[in-house]
């Protein structure tokens, strides 16, 4: 079963996807975390975001892995030399956010890590989790949702979930903003795979609704075409 959920930072994307991957007993699939994994290595060794080639070079040995425990999903890097690196906390970082939607604009990039999305979905299904994941790493999902909500709301979620996490650590509201703003510019009008729904996608604007009303909404729509498949057969 092969499930989708893309929409733009903060319209609530992450939190449904987990909870109904658990729900549906899938995996989750977090690919967002492939690009922010890929950017995080890049700043450690020093690669410019602008590189593409060494960015591919970076990107192509290695292996992807979702681990989710209890209430912890960690993303896992498997690297030629069989060194093995888990990443949870380190790259939800504004800096590591931006510099994903930097390097996520390369089209080589992209070909690398949507073919290795498209190997872990093929192998065990899942909630996919992204920009694309509808309109190109899997156009053939049965069920393909794109989620929205305006900037303000989108901005204050993420900043409520960094106060949870850093205290007083957190980046102001304002910098929160800043930072969705320039990565909404980024991912829409970049020209490889830009952020835009599936044609037969279901858009749901998540601006007025709690999480329990989008995680009902969802299983909703999987639930009752579920039946309706049932129903025919
Ligand atoms: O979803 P998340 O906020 O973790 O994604 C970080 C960045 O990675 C996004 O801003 C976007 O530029 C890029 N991304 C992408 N395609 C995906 C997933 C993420 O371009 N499927």
């Amino acid at each position: 079963m092969l499930v989708t959920i893309d929409g733009p930072a903060g319209s609530g994307k992450s939190t449904v996807a987990k909870r109904l991957a658990r729900h549906l007993k899938i995996p989750y699939i977090d690919t967002g975390a492939m690009y922010r994994s890929v950017a995080l290595f890049a700043k450690r060794s020093s690669i410019s975001l602008e590189d593409v080639d060494a960015l591919v070079n970076l990107a192509t040995p290695l292996e992807f892995q979702f681990v989710s425990e209890e209430n912890e999903f960690r993303i896992r890097v498997i690297k030629t030399n069989a060194e093995v690196e888990e990443f949870s906390s380190e790259i939800r970082t504004p800096e590591i956010a931006l510099a994903a939607s930097k390097i996520a604009q390369w089209g080589p990039l992209r070909a690398v890590l949507v073919r290795k999305q498209q190997e872990v979905g093929r192998q065990s299904g899942g909630v996919l989790e992204g920009r694309d994941a509808g309109t190109v790493i899997f156009p053939e999902a049965q069920f393909k949702f794109f989620l929205t909500a305006n900037a303000e709301v989108r901005a204050q979620r993420r900043h409520e979930e960094f106060q949870r996490k850093m205290g007083s650590q957190a980046p102001s509201f304002q910098q929160v903003l800043d930072e969705v703003n320039l990565r909404d510019r980024q991912d829409r009008e970049r020209k490889a795979s830009p952020l835009s729904p599936a044609p037969n996608a279901a858009i749901i604007d998540t601006s007025g609704l709690a999480e329990d009303e989008v995680f009902a909404i969802l299983l909703q729509q999987i639930q009752g075409s579920d039946l309706d498949l049932k129903l025919q057969s």
